[in-house]
């Protein structure tokens, strides 16, 4: 096939899809060892979680982050679910030596552990909402998430991460002191 064309891709992915899918008992072979998964949307999220259950969630109130298993075929992920600002869950397929240490000794990898660590993940790999409410509550509790994480953060960067201007991030910040 010609590969340049849009149009063969997409109906060659569509066939492949028609072939393969039906023999999926769970949809862990069609997810990448690190992948988004829209919520809602296209209805990959709801297969996903059809055989992928909570298997242990760290004690600190990380409330975005948790360790999944499939019932099915027993891969074990990490996943970090975003609702604020990207709307995904983020997937990352690990060993069962690493989801044996999370259980065990609760050895979560480094890079979740805060909030601001989740929406930098995102930021490389997602898109930001748009918010038709200026103050939107995900905003102004997002915004309070990361500055308790990091009391120091820039104006700049939280703009970055949360994909506004940085006008709104000082708006925010205002209102929030007011
Ligand atoms: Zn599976």
């Amino acid at each position: 096939m010609n590969y340049a064309d849009r149009n063969q891709v997409e109906d060659m992915r569509e066939q492949l899809e028609a072939q393969l899918r039906p023999a999926l008992t769970c949809e862990c072979p069609a997810v990448a060892d690190e992948d988004v998964i829209p919520m809602g949307g296209n209805g990959r999220d709801g297969r996903f979680f059809a055989s992928v259950n909570e298997s242990t969630k760290p004690a600190e109130d990380l409330w975005w982050l948790w360790l999944g298993r499939c019932q099915t075929c027993r891969t074990d992920w990490l996943i970090a679910q975003e609702e604020r600002i990207y709307d995904d869950f983020f997937v990352v397929r690990v060993t069962p030596e690493t989801a044996d240490a999370i259980r065990n000794v609760a050895h979560w990898p480094q890079r979740w552990l805060t909030y601001e660590g989740v929406l930098r993940t995102w930021r490389t790999l997602s898109r930001p909402c748009r918010f038709l409410d200026y103050m939107a509550p995900s905003l102004l509790w997002t915004v309070e998430d990361i500055r308790r994480g990091r009391p120091d953060i820039t104006v700049a960067e939280m703009a970055d991460l949360l994909g506004i201007e940085e006008s709104h991030v000082k708006d925010i910040l205002k209102y929030q002191c007011s």
